[in-house]
């Protein structure tokens, strides 16, 4: 941040830490009072650079705490019938208590089927469609992690969020629908914008939470945000960075970050944001994917 800004950072590093440090936790309590290790899986077909990242952190984090890491990489020409195949089987693994297939997944392949063939009490993403209607109707569910990400950033900053307004700008079932839900429950006023909105910075300049969940670099200015307003950038873009040198790239995130800063009253940074926090409440809903199936109770503020 500049030294004239005026936002306060919502670190994520220091958040997921912090989260990850409690799942360890009760994962050495799991471990030591049940003999369970919560398993987390992760399926990869073919070799986007990106998701080979994500993959790579997910599993370090699953064993630095404590879990078992497990992950399948496919080749990228592997049918959707041999893939639905390995989802079968994860889904009667008892070892693995949550589960993932990274998206996206090649075109031959469609991720709707996908996603509802994985069992939904091992939906460690919690994108099939019935965790979906749980979260909708107020009833215990996996809830997706990037969201869950948000809503904790965002009371980080905030405190009780009830009766703000929250605009969420972005509508897909991954980020915008399940993070309004979530806002929803925290009793706030919730706008959802996206892409055929009229007069967005006019919708924007309501909230006194706005998460920008778009994939569109730098989109959301200083004049789009009220004095003071929370601040979620969810958004990772990957732009070029002449600046670092010939052909170099940078991740930014859907807001302008040094501009916003200037009025918001809190924001999170991209990279060191949501990103960090999707991969820790991943952690979280395995343990509590672990612990559902084995009728272990979790402390209540886990
Ligand atoms: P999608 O492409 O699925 O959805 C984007 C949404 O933004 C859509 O609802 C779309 O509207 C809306 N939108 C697109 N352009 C505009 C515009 N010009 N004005 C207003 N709304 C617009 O993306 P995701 O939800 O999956 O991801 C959003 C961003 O978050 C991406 O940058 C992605 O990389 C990032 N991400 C980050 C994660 C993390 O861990 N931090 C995890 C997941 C995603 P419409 O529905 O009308 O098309």
């Amino acid at each position: 941040m500049t030294s004239s800004a005026k936002a306060s950072l919502i670190d994520g590093k220091i958040i997921s830490a912090d989260l990850r440090a409690r799942v360890a936790v009760e994962v050495a309590r799991l471990k030591r009072e049940h003999g369970l290790t919560p398993g987390l899986a992760v399926i990869l077909v073919g070799n986007d650079p990106a998701s080979e990242v994500y993959v790579r952190n997910k599993g370090l984090a699953t064993k630095e705490a404590g879990m078992n890491s497990y992950e399948y990489r496919l080749p990228a020409e592997t049918s959707e019938a041999d893939l639905l195949a390995k989802v079968a089987e994860l889904n009667a693994d008892p070892a693995v208590h949550g589960f993932l297939v990274q998206f996206p997944v090649p075109d031959h392949i469609s991720q709707q089927n996908v996603i509802d063939a994985i069992d939904p009490s091992k939906d460690a993403d919690g994108l099939h469609p019935l965790n979906a209607g749980r979260l909708a109707s107020g009833l215990p569910a996996m809830v997706p992690a990037t969201p869950e990400g948000c809503l904790i950033m965002a009371k980080h900053a905030g405190g009780d969020l009830s009766g703000k307004h929250a605009v969420v700008i972005g509508r897909s079932n991954l980020v915008g629908k399940p993070v309004a839900q979530l806002l929803l429950k925290e009793n706030c006023t919730v706008t959802i914008a996206h892409s055929r909105s009229h007069d967005l910075p006019a919708i924007a300049r309501e909230a006194d939470i706005l998460v920008a969940a778009v994939g569109r670099p730098n989109m959301v200015k200083r004049d789009w945000v009220k004095k003071g307003a929370i601040v979620i950038d969810v958004g990772i873009n990957r732009v070029p960075a002449p600046e670092k040198g010939e052909g170099k790239t940078k991740l930014v995130g859907d807001v302008d970050f040094a501009d916003v800063a200037e009025v918001a009253g809190a924001i999170t940074p991209v990279p060191g944001g949501v990103g960090l926090m999707t991969v820790a409440c991943l952690l979280r809903n395995t343990v509590i994917a672990a612990c559902r199936r084995h009728a272990i109770d979790l402390p209540k503020d886990f």
